[in-house]
């Protein structure tokens, strides 16, 4: 595992050490060994797979693809997570990425343990045949570790539902007669995916921050006047005043959390800035978000980048570089892009009181630090963006019985799922000091830590 997810299991590990309710039947030495089996069976990954794909290129070269599947835990069920097409990609990423997975499982009590997978590659670069090609040949040479039961993948950043399909169909093939509906999940609705997947990691980003704003720190009287030094004359400190919100990525996650936010009657919202792999677009009085989503379902998911392109969406904006969304004067600011974005070079420049994780780990741990003390809430990944694989679970139920939900019905499962995590880990965060990451990870610890133990695991 990776040191920054690794670091905060092993600081939840100390303090449920500490605290004697939790499995009071370990004591002294025992109680020692079975903590310390805890932090190795957590700082490790299950397995960690690594192939080189051979594909052959249209240009008649033939390459190999580095490409791994790392499976971090599965006592609570079936390796889950996505599948990375991204030129970044490498093994330390895709096992902190893993032991994320396990963390959010555990959090949200979706059964299934934690998995990533990753293909060092920028889709951009080949066609769709070779992309074809390489989905192929991912599930040829991992088919051994996957399956239903045993390691079900799903998209990531780079992939969606086409590479979903593709994936399924050259499993169907290997295996023929066994069971394949639940093998992926995030496939399209025609071929076994749920409805309401692909917004599901998005809208949950966004409910996680209402939730939290709406029904929790509107009442937190005492809460906040304890914090008036931090909150005093921000938005905050004044529910009623509007919020200013800036979103940094505009994919599949972070298009639909920010249509939310535009379309949202519960609070004041008003969205400044919008960012994405190559420009920031500002606009003091708020962006016209439906005008940009649709300007980017037609240019391929990128925003305006020059004042012809804003002209064509008809959308008012300043063009700023792509970084500054991250120093912006605003009330919250989404990550929904990729991990690191918040840094020890640039985690003073930020402004913002509340940052959302849409992203997995946007945010390193230095400045999770330095930002957490300064009073800046941060809404984690595990507890923000877990949409996308609660919805899979979803599909994965839906594909075994074949049965499927309406999308109105999926979206209440979905909300219905993260509020039963919020009640838990709200009233904990607004009640004691902890950051909202440690409650997070403390709560997800003690899921997989008692299941280890009435498993007999921690010897
Ligand atoms: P995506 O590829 O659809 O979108 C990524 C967005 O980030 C794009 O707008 C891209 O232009 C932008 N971007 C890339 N580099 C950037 C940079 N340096 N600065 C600013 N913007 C940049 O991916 P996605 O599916 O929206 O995923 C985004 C994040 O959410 C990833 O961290 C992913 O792991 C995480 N996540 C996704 C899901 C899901 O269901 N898709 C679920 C959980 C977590």
């Amino acid at each position: 595992m990776a040191s920054s997810t690794s670091k905060i299991v092993q600081e939840s590990l100390e303090a449920l050490l500490d605290d004697k309710s939790f499995l009071p039947e370990l004591t002294g030495k025992t109680r020692e060994k079975a903590f310390t089996s805890l932090v190795s069976i957590l700082s490790t990954p299950n397995h960690v797979n690594k192939s080189f794909l051979r594909i052959a290129l249209e240009n008649g070269k033939v390459t190999r693809v580095p490409s791994f599947r790392v499976q971090h835990n599965n006592i609570l069920g079936p390796y889950k997570g996505g599948i990375r097409f991204h030129e970044s990609v490498n093994e330390d990423e895709v096992a902190n990425l893993a032991s994320l997975m396990t963390l959010k499982n555990a959090l949200h009590e979706v059964p299934f343990g934690g998995g990533k997978g990753g293909v060092v590659i920028n889709p951009r670069d080949y066609s769709d045949k070779e992309l074809y090609m390489i989905c192929k040949k991912y599930v040829q040479y991992f088919s051994e570790i996957l399956g239903p039961d045993k390691d079900i993948p799903a998209p990531d950043v780079g992939t969606g539902d086409r590479e979903m399909d593709w994936m399924m169909g050259e499993y169907k093939s290997i295996r023929p007669g066994s069971s394949y509906r639940g093998s992926f999940t995030g496939k399209s609705v025609i071929n076994g995916g749920s409805l309401g997947r692909r917004e599901a990691t998005g809208k949950g980003v966004y409910f996680t921050f209402r939730y939290m704003l709406h029904n929790f720190v509107k009442d937190q009287k005492k809460w906040l006047s304890e914090r008036k030094n931090i909150f005093a004359g921000t938005a905050l400190d004044h529910m009623d005043k509007t919020l200013s919100l800036a979103f940094q990525g505009f994919g599949n996650v972070g298009s639909v959390a920010a249509l939310e936010a535009f379309q949202c009657n519960h609070l004041n919202n008003k969205i400044v800035a919008v960012s994405d792999r190559n420009v920031t677009l500002y606009n003091s009085d708020g962006l016209d978000i439906p005008g940009l989503v649709k300007f980017t379902s037609s240019s391929g998911g990128d925003l305006p980048v020059d004042e012809e392109q804003l002209k064509e969406a008809e959308v008012k904006a300043t063009i700023k570089d792509r970084d500054d969304v991250l120093s912006l004067n605003v009330d919250v600011l989404f990550l929904v892009a990729l991990e690191n974005q918040v840094y020890q070079e640039n985690m003073k420049q930020v402004k913002a009181n509340i940052i959302v994780e849409g992203a997995n780990a946007p945010v390193t741990s230095g400045a999770d630090k330095y930002l957490s003390e300064k009073g800046v809430i941060i809404v984690p990944d595990i507890l923000a963006n877990a949409g996308g694989v609660i919805v899979s679970y979803f599909e994965w139920l839906q594909g075994r019985e074949t049965q499927f939900f309406t999308e109105e019905e999926v979206f209440k499962r979905l909300f219905d799922k993260m509020k039963e995590t919020f009640d838990t880990i709200f009233p904990q965060f607004f009640g004691d000091p902890f950051p909202l990451r440690q409650n997070c990870y403390i709560h997800a610890v003690m899921k997989i830590s008692t299941i280890l133990y009435k498993q007999g695991k921690l010897y």
